[in-house]
């Protein structure tokens, strides 16, 4: 299990009071809406932050991030963003995140477009391999 401290987005292994990155108070954590702090933080404007909410987003699989991450997505930002939202599309992989890769798949730039095409490829597999093993239940 991992924490999140919602001022700097670090993530750290034990539930502190402080946040071992930035040291403020992360006690109030678990009262507070964290899916929705999370995608606020989305406006951050600060590149190895934004990366690190998407990354969080993916890894704790926030579905209600999507809408969100598709306007991000849109707007073009660098790669090392959009490789990343590519990423977290692909651990949430539900319709909706596969309906923003197909977006994705039409990017005007080719490396984007290469690996949204890639990751749903894979998506696809994985949901074979998944239905294969489940027949053999
Ligand atoms: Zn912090």
């Amino acid at each position: 299990m991992y924490f999140y401290c919602y001022h700097c987005w670090s993530d750290f292994e034990e539930n502190t009071q402080k946040c071992p990155a930035c040291g403020k108070e992360t006690a109030s954590f678990s009262g507070l809406n964290f899916e929705d702090k999370l995608i606020c933080a989305l406006d951050h404007p600060e590149r190895l932050t934004l990366q690190r909410v998407v990354w969080i987003i993916g890894n704790l699989r926030v579905e209600k991030a999507l809408p969100k991450l598709s306007i991000l997505a849109g707007k073009g930002h660098d790669f090392i963003i959009l490789f990343e939202i590519i990423n977290t599309l692909h651990k949430i992989g539900n319709s909706e995140a596969v309906e923003i890769l197909e977006k994705l798949s039409k990017h005007n730039s080719g490396m984007v477009r290469k690996y949204a095409s890639e990751t749903l490829l894979r998506i696809q597999d994985e949901n074979t391999i998944l239905k294969i093993s489940k027949c053999h239940d």
